[in-house]
């Protein structure tokens, strides 16, 4: 195999032995018990899974501690999910008990699988990125500790994913999650022409318009912004300092709902918008929480086994959402960009 400095390393190093050897062969998988899962192989081999939550911003101490734990437990070997699980391979049987009463020695929380809530999978927030409207962390501990025991046990009608992203330049999975927090800028860039025309380059903060609202200002060697084509993605900011978008009083969040990637019983569905705006009230998110709470709350009690959050709404409609969960239909639910005033969407740039 050809090695090169570019890229993550082949998966296949990495794989335990038993999934290298029963490659393609395994049968079926059941769940043991809320966060462990069994895989059966054609040859008979046992592959144990034990799903731990993690924080995802994690410190040393903690990957110290669970590759030590991988150490004595399965060969050293785990992985992360996509939605910042932990999950611990193990080939033997009779190390699965050991490992859960060390976990909860240690006060991991072990869940997460079959018809549970995962781990959010979620992106940087105030932490790190400079387009944030949001934090990431500190909602997704003030939401997860609400959802907690969705988390450690499987009494859901279904899966539950919830995502938060903090821009809508999304690296997190909103658009394809069961509830989805995303952040959300509501005014326009404020230009600072004396810093543009020194630190940006102007063909670039035009070109990273993806709505062709920025045109160049050649009197004040700067730009110009058509605020009605404004969708306050950010994206300029991120080629230029001097288009700075935070707003304290204006940035809050949003809520979707109803996405997911499985393609089970019916194909993959996008999150739609349920909650226009909520403030951004920091440490808790009090607003956040209760808003989230209060979908899984009508969700569990009216959706049928097996009914994603997406799948229970088409069911009901969307009136009926609207109903039960209490959430105001507002003018903002309704897509209408074509037909009010002139947007991008009417003009000869929207060429899908
Ligand atoms: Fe940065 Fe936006 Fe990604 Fe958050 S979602 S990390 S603000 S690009
Ligand atoms: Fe264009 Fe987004 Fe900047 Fe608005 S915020 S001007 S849409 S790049």
């Amino acid at each position: 195999m050809s090695r090169t400095d570019l890229g993550p390393p082949d998966y296949r190093e990495m794989l335990p032995p038993i999934i290298k050897e029963n490659y393609g062969q395994w049968q079926y998988h059941e769940y043991v018990q809320p966060g462990v899962m069994k895989h059966v192989s054609e040859s008979g081999a046992e592959l144990f899974t034990i799903r731990v939550g993690s924080p995802r911003l994690v410190s040393l101490d903690f990957i110290r501690e669970i590759c030590d734990l991988a150490d004595t437990y399965c060969d050293g070997y785990l992985r992360f999910t996509s939605r910042h699980n932990v999950e611990f391979l193990l080939s033997k049987e009779e190390n699965v008990q050991p490992l859960l009463d060390a976990l909860k020695l240690k006060g991991y929380p072990v869940g997460g699988i079959g018809n549970a809530m995962s781990s959010m999978v979620h992106t940087q927030g105030w932490i790190h990125c400079h387009t944030p409207a949001t934090d990431a962390s500190g909602i997704v501990k003030a939401v997860m500790d609400d959802l907690f025991e969705h988390f450690t046990h499987m009494d859901l009608p279904a899966r539950l994913r919830v995502a938060l992203a903090c821009c809508l330049n999304m690296c997190g999975a909103v658009h394809c999650s069961d509830i989805a927090i995303l952040g959300i800028h509501r005014t326009v860039p404020r230009i600072n022409h004396d810093r543009l025309s020194k630190v940006c380059e102007i063909p670039t903060v035009i070109a990273s318009c993806p709505t062709a609202a920025i045109k160049p200002d050649p009197q004040k060697k700067s730009v110009k912004i058509n605020e009605e084509k404004c969708m306050y993605c950010g994206n300029c900011f991120t080629m230029c300092p001097a288009m700075e978008i935070m707003d304290p009083v204006n940035d809050g969040i949003a809520i979707l709902v109803g996405g997911k990637v499985s393609n089970a019983r019916t194909g993959p569905m996008f999150s739609r918008l349920a909650i226009p705006f909520l403030p951004n009230n920091p440490p808790r998110w009090p607003e956040v929480v209760d808003a989230v709470h209060k979908i899984v709350e009508v969700w569990i009690a009216d959706a049928q086994t097996g009914e994603r959050v997406g799948e229970w709404i088409n069911r009901i409609g969307w009136e009926r959402f609207f109903d039960r969960t209490g959430i105001p239909f507002t003018d903002k639910h309704i897509d209408d960009y074509i037909f009010s005033v002139p947007t991008f969407r009417s003009t000869t740039n929207f060429k899908w």
